[in-house]
């Protein structure tokens, strides 16, 4: 029987990672069975850093690929990995052992799957870990100290009868296999204080999971968990285990270890990065919302209040409004006699003056009309004073209804004195205003039992003023000169003069 050396193939891409620390030889016979075997069917599980699934190329690769593909490509075996992803491990496991797979990768030893397949060699040793919670703070550094912990592992693993020896009974609690994610929610929710678990496993479930608020706080050294290849326990699998365990026994892997396990981390570096850009995504939308719901609120609560203040403006301006209204009146009422309703006195002194400064830039004619009711004190004497307030009355409306431009301003004077301002009229004007006036008292027919007449009658003092010159004072002076001559020219009568520049004129009436 002749040894043929098997070349250390470099044609798989994989097997470039695994390198034979010596050869290994086969007999030409032994390689040519080997040769003859149809393509191994193999069914594997997504385990890295071991075998990893990738979902957009459908294809798997890790440690357990990497050397799978040495030893196939010393040995010329060919091999398909089945497209069965959707089932347990438990029935790939049956699949080999019934015969319808021939490999599994990667699964490490019981004795119950001994019984019914071929276990190789290890390659890949994982280790339990101990994992808590983020912040726990809790000193474990070694197995002993597990012993005052509540301790969760998965049941059945081969590690449970390890812990069964260190942890009080009533403080392991033994997680169903098919659901170990009941063990990290029961960390999680502190029903338990640590969970013991493959660490590779985790690290996968981690990210996949988001158990970012677990963490590993120890890894079990004592106890290497050695990944395996499983293969049916036909005697051609048997023989072929046999020919894997002579390659595994010089192989050295640690390249493809620190590749894969390298590519892990960067997998997960990656992951996280993304998680924490969908975290900052989301708190920035969540900012956004906030934000914007400020604004609404307080927008609305400006507008509120703009309402509110636009309404508390209208109140104040319809308030000014009446103020203004009321401040109008008042000044009206203010500037009238409360008897006759004329203009009173003050009223009439400002408006006099204002004229007379006017009629001293003008040079425009301004009449001033003094009347004062003759016998008055009689008509109270006789009559009464309400009579002679009546009496006051009439009179002053006849006053009111004689003169007719806008500018002509009727006041009462003083008692029963009456004064007729009439800017623009020149002397002759005023004269006949004055003797309608006179006319129009006579017309009244107002008895005056003592008065030479037998009736009311008034007196009449005149003054226009024709040139600049003569002060206000001045001015009134002279129209009560007037009246005083016509009354003592016997009353009922007009007495007038006209102030000019060169001499002043007196005209009779
Ligand atoms: P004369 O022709 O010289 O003007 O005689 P007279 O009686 O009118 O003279 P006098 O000026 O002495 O009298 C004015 C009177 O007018 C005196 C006063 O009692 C009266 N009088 C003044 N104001 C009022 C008033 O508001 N109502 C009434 N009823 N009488 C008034
Ligand atoms: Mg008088
Ligand atoms: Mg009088």
């Amino acid at each position: 029987m002749s040894l043929v050396i098997a070349p250390v193939a470099q044609a798989c891409e994989d097997a470039t990672r695994v390198r034979l620390t010596e050869p290994v030889a086969f007999s030409a016979q032994q390689l040519a069975e080997f040769r003859a075997l149809p393509p191994l069917r193999v069914v594997a599980v997504n385990a890295p850093p071991m075998a990893r699934y990738d979902e957009d190329h459908h294809t798997y690769s890790g440690v357990a690929i990497d050397v799978l593909c040495f030893i196939a490509q010393e040995l010329g075996l060919h091999y398909d990995i089945l497209p069965e992803r959707n089932i347990t491990v438990a029935d790939k496991i049956a699949m080999v052992q019934s015969g319808r797979a021939d490999l599994f990768l990667p699964l490490s030893l019981t004795p119950e799957r001994a019984a019914g397949g071929v276990f190789t060699q290890p390659y890949y040793d994982s280790y339990y870990a101990v994992i808590a919670r983020k912040g726990r703070r809790l000193a474990v550094t070694s197995l002993a100290d597990l012993s005052r912990l509540r301790v969760g592992v998965v049941k059945g693993v081969a590690f449970e009868s390890v812990l069964r020896n260190i942890v009080p009974a009533t403080r392991l609690i033994a997680y169903d296999l098919t659901s170990s994610d009941g063990l990290f929610r029961a960390l999680q929710e502190g029903e338990i204080d640590v969970a013991v678990f493959n660490r590779n496993i985790f690290t996968e479930k981690r990210f996949q999971h988001d158990y970012f608020n677990l963490e590993v706080v120890h890894t079990i050294h004592e106890f290497p968990r050695g990944y395996r290849f499983y293969l049916s326990p036909s005697p051609a699998h048997q023989r072929l285990a046999a020919a894997f365990d002579r390659y595994l026994a010089v192989m050295d892997v640690s390249r493809s270890v620190a590749e894969h396990e390298d590519g892990e981390r960067i997998l997960i570096d990656r992951y996280v990065a993304e998680r924490s850009q969908r975290l900052l995504l989301q708190a920035g939308l969540a900012a956004a919302a906030l934000l914007a719901l400020i604004f609404f609120i307080f927008t609305r609560r400006y507008r509120r209040l703009a309402r509110q203040l636009a309404g508390r403006n209208r109140q104040v301006e319809a308030q000014q409004r009446e103020l203004q209204t009321a401040y109008q009146t008042l000044e009206r009422q203010s500037q009238k006699d409360g008897l006759t309703q004329l203009a009173n006195r003050v009223h009439f002194d400002q408006v006099l003056a204002h004229e007379h400064a006017r009629q001293q830039r003008s040079h425009l004619p301004l009449s001033l009309l003094i009347a004062d009711v003759d016998h008055f004190k009689c008509v109270n004497d006789h009559y009464g004073h309400l009579v002679g307030d009546d009496y006051l009355r009439a009179v002053a409306r006849v006053m009111a209804a004689s003169v007719s431009r806008a500018s002509d301003l009727v006041a009462r004077f003083g008692g029963e004195e009456f004064a007729c301002l009439l800017p623009g009229t020149a002397a002759a004007d005023a004269q006949l205003l004055a003797q309608r006036i006179v006319d129009a008292v006579d017309a009244l027919d107002l008895p005056n039992a003592l008065a030479g007449t037998g009736r009311l009658t008034i007196s009449i003092g005149l003054v226009t003023l024709v040139a600049p010159g003569m002060t206000v004072h001045e001015l009134v002076d002279q129209a009560d000169a007037q009246l005083y001559a016509a009354k003592h020219a016997g009353r009922h009568c007009i007495r007038s003069v006209e102030l000019g520049l060169d001499a002043t004129q007196t005209v009779g009436g």
